[in-house]
């Protein structure tokens, strides 16, 4: 892959600047058209994409074609969006004068996307910045350029104009944040880890530039005593090692009540070490590798951590070499037990196979624990109780809470996105997916045909005949019968 730098971007960000007008003016159901094409595209792509991005970033083939689905379900419900972007018609306080709203684009938007989800995160972006009117210059994560160029070819073959979008491959510190200085970039949105997540935040909040902010997670399912244990645990296995557990939404903790942590954690230890790991094309594979060797030293340092700690070392925390395994990143599903809430493998994100177990005496510590990181992305409870349920969904703090299921499977027709360090209050996705990439205009027209002041010529602030003006002296308003 070729690296771009600060010149790569400053052409696509000129061809972005170029294709603005033309773009913006073009209706909305017309941009929403080539969304649905893209969908479309994808769909019958569906199976080559997957493929590609199992070989390119290690999920296995299921998952990846999970994540083809999301970009399609995207695409048709943004094609839907495109008839539907509705704004508001509101009365006027004055005669002869109509008021309304419109949704207008922000301009060039530069999206920003990670690895682990190579072509849903950018279709969460591009495809309703499109939809808005923007244009987009695009920098994806550098261990997945191939999935990136694809997604935008069929962004080209569905029949986006030129220069509408455009790509820009390379590092981060040069690359990405040469976008996110460059002065004819109008708003910014970033996927990504917190640490990032902050250097662009200063840096567009020094331009005063629009930046959204997707970031990391530390998410947690709370197990209590009167839970389904079986359905926790194939919640624990699926939200802890799904992906490799390099999802924003990955459940890295388990918050369990005293009375059924020895009976879970013996379920669950049992299922880790029952996993299957290899190449994820094989259809038999249950895990894949991690993206890269740096992401395998990250998740190795965290089980050193981990045991330094003085956390107790169930399951896993080794890489794995047996047989073909030796030519991939490979890192065993790990489980420590014996964790307090404030060791750092229960509080930072690792970004991988590893979930810590914590026990808690009652609901209101479960939840406690759960609320104390400085993350907010996803929390869940198993429970048949439903009063427990509902306190759980009233008092965890987090973008996104799941009853009786893990805390991944977010669904693209609802908002996604967190509190606290997990973003900065936007959200992707659903209803809210417009409101990242535009703005609301306030439009006013008057057809009186003189000069109308508004809060002074209403019929409040003029002395109208059917609102006089109090007079000096006059006898205080009738008292109106009571009862
Ligand atoms: P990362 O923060 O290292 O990189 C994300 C993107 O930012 C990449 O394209 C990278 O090149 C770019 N980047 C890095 N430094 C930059 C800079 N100074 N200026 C501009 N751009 C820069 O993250 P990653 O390792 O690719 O992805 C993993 C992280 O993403 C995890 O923290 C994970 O939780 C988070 N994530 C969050 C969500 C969410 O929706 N909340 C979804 C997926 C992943």
């Amino acid at each position: 892959m070729a690296l771009g730098g600060g010149d790569e971007v400053d052409l696509a960000v000129r061809a972005a600047r170029a294709a603005l007008t033309d773009w913006h003016r073009t209706p909305w159901p017309a941009r929403a058209e080539i969304l649905l094409r893209t969908s479309l595209l994808l769909e019958q792509r569906k199976e080559e994409l997957a493929r590609l991005m199992t070989r390119e970033m290690g999920k296995v083939l299921t998952e990846a074609r999970g994540d083809v689905q999301e970009a399609i379900d995207m695409g048709r419900f943004m094609a839907g969006a495109g008839r539907r972007a509705f704004g508001e018609t509101v009365p006027s306080e004055l005669r002869d004068k109509w008021a309304m709203t419109m949704r207008q684009p922000l301009g060039v938007v530069g999206c920003i996307t990670p690895w682990n989800f190579p072509i849903a995160i950018p279709s969460w972006k591009i495809l309703p910045a499109l939809l808005a009117g923007n244009t987009v210059v695009f920098k994806p994560a550098r261990d997945t350029p191939a999935c990136a160029m694809a997604f935008v070819e069929v962004l080209e073959e569905a029949g986006t104009p030129p220069g509408v979008v455009n790509i820009v491959f390379g590092r981060g510190d040069d690359c990405g944040m040469a976008l996110v200085d460059h002065p004819g970039v109008d708003a910014v949105s970033l996927t990504g880890s917190v640490e990032v997540g902050r250097r662009v935040a200063e840096a567009c909040g020094s331009q005063l530039k629009k930046v959204s902010l997707e970031l990391g997670g530390k998410n947690a399912i709370v197990v209590m005593g009167d839970a389904d244990l079986e359905l926790a645990v194939e919640g624990a296995v699926w939200g802890g090692f799904g992906t490799t557990g390099q999802r924003c939404t990955a459940t890295s903790r388990l918050i369990v009540e005293r009375s059924v942590i020895a009976d879970l954690t013996d379920a669950f230890a049992a299922r880790a070490r029952a996993l299957r790991l290899g190449d994820g094309l094989d259809p038999e594979v249950e895990v894949g590798p991690l993206v890269s060797r740096a992401q395998l030293e990250t998740v190795d340092g965290y089980t050193q951590v981990g045991r330094a700690e003085g956390a107790r070392l169930l399951v896993g925390g080794e890489v794995a070499t047996e047989g073909t395994l030796e030519e991939g990143w490979f890192y065993r599903p790990t489980i420590f037990t014996e964790v307090s809430p404030r060791m750092r493998i229960a509080q930072e994100e690792i970004f991988g196979p590893t979930v810590v177990v914590i026990p808690a005496d009652s609901l209101e510590s479960a939840i406690g624990i759960a609320n104390d990181t400085a993350y907010g992305l996803s929390l869940a409870i198993y429970t048949r109780d439903l009063g427990r349920a509902f306190r759980a969904i009233t008092e965890l703090h987090a973008g996104i809470v799941y009853v009786n299921a893990p805390t991944i499977g977010a669904e693209i027709q609802l908002p996604f996105g967190g509190v606290k360090n997990t973003g900065n209050g936007q959200r992707e996705a659903g209803s809210a997916a417009l409101d990242e990439f535009s703005e609301w205009k306030s439009v006013y027209i008057d057809y009186s045909g003189r000069l109308q002041r508004a809060q002074i010529d209403t019929m409040r602030g003029a002395a109208h005949p059917a609102n006089p003006p109090p007079s000096e002296g006059a006898a205080p308003p009738a008292t109106p019968p009571q009862g």
